[in-house]
């Protein structure tokens, strides 16, 4: 394993707790996609921090390598411009007037979701004397951003009369249950879109050509919806978006959370452990503080849930989980001082995923990983050779 330091503020080896992202994982999962979307682009989310992975490192790393890169709002996209990315980036969120200029003078590509957002976009692009790229959003069944796809025609329209200063270089929908055991509501989505492009045929005009839908769980289940390009993000990081989801291509976790053993006691019965006192033993049991808590995002609602691995074992969390610390049971096994502890991640063939994680939590994995604080420093290896 090569580590790559750059990024971590050199506490390497101070911080007890660390988020390792092994790079080398997300360039093989990549490419596994790659090679089941063929001959579709591939735009990775690299939204929320790259899904808590760290966006400026992994931008780095992969923008090489795609073709394009999707971000959820302007200030990501503006930061990824500052580090140097130069692979065109979509913004994908809803965007407020006043932001346009900003969009255009970073070179980041726009969601027009109606006729008057379009205009606006049009109008500075024309003050600045730039031309702006823009990819049409249409809302097919999800009820967020975008025309509705009985309006579309409107939005289609106006892009091809008002906007000199304007290049449609795409055209897009988003799946709401393309993650789900049923794929009839997806269905209908990919039908309603397919409709909505219909438009450019029955005009004689010419398609934009980017045409995309499909996120992690659609890219997998509905290969229909591939189109020009896909849009994964969990499946980039290696998991899977739901247990629904058929697992067509392997990817494998990018991100290990770890932490390590800072102290040691026997803990009798009858002495409550944490906040709440809400755990207690019968007998006594050697028990381990390890310094991590909800203030680095481990959930507090994984209390008395949630398991580790110490050396290659699993042992339950006990006790409320505090903002900065929590303690772990032993029982009467031994650990040191400095052990390695892994609070997501594999070891001697045991594994603690972010499936587990959600479970424990009440949520679903994106929200593991995006929930990984900034006070956890990212350690960036890479598979030798
Ligand atoms: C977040 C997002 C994605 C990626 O979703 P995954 O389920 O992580 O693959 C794709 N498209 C849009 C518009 C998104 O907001």
């Amino acid at each position: 394993m090569r580590i790559n330091e750059s990024t971590i503020a050199n506490d390497e080896g101070v911080r007890a707790t660390w988020a390792e992202v092994n790079l080398s994982r997300l360039r093989a999962n990549l490419e596994a996609i790659r090679a089941w979307v063929h001959p579709a682009k591939i735009m990775p989310i690299l939204k929320a921090n790259a899904y808590g992975h760290g966006l400026a490192e992994v931008a780095k790393f992969l923008s090489p390598l795609v073709d394009y890169i999707g971000v959820a709002v302007l200030e990501e996209g503006i930061l990824l411009r500052r580090l140097g990315v130069r692979a065109p980036i979509l913004v994908l969120g809803g965007i407020w007037g006043n932001q346009i200029p900003k969009y255009l003078e970073y070179d980041l590509t726009l969601t027009a979701p109606s006729v008057e957002r379009l205009e606006q976009i049009d109008a500075a692009a024309q003050q600045m004397g730039v031309r702006a790229r823009v990819h049409l959003k249409i809302d097919t069944g999800m009820e967020r951003i975008g025309v509705h796809y009985y309006n579309a025609h409107t939005l289609q329209e106006a892009a091809v009369r008002c906007c000199r200063n304007v290049e449609v270089e795409g055209i897009f929908s988003h799946f709401a249950n393309a993650d789900a055991a049923d794929l009839s509501h997806a269905r209908l989505q990919l039908e309603r879109f397919q409709e909505v492009l219909h438009f450019y045929e029955r005009h004689s005009l010419p398609m934009p050509p980017l045409r995309h839908m499909a996120n992690s769980a659609a890219l997998l289940s509905l290969p229909e919806s591939h189109f020009d390009m896909v849009r994964p993000g969990i499946l980039l990081y290696g998991v899977y978006p739901s247990p629904h989801t058929p697992r067509r291509i392997e990817v494998r976790p990018a991100l290990a959370w770890k932490s390590r053993v800072v102290y040691f006691k026997v803990v009798q019965p009858g002495h409550p452990v944490s906040y709440g006192s809400t755990w207690q033993s019968d007998h006594p049991v050697r028990v381990v503080t390890v310094p991590v808590g909800y203030g680095d995002g481990y959930f507090r609602s994984m209390s008395n849930r949630a398991q580790v691995l110490i050396r290659g074992r699993r042992y339950p969390q006990i006790g409320r989980i505090c903002m900065d610390q929590m303690m772990v049971n032993i029982e009467s096994d031994s650990a040191y001082n400095g052990d390695e502890v892994i609070l997501l991640g594999e070891a001697d063939g045991e594994q603690i995923s972010a499936e587990d994680l959600a479970e424990w939590a009440g949520t679903i994995p994106y929200e593991i990983l995006t929930n990984i604080n900034t006070r956890v420093p990212r350690l960036y290896i890479q598979d030798s050779q």
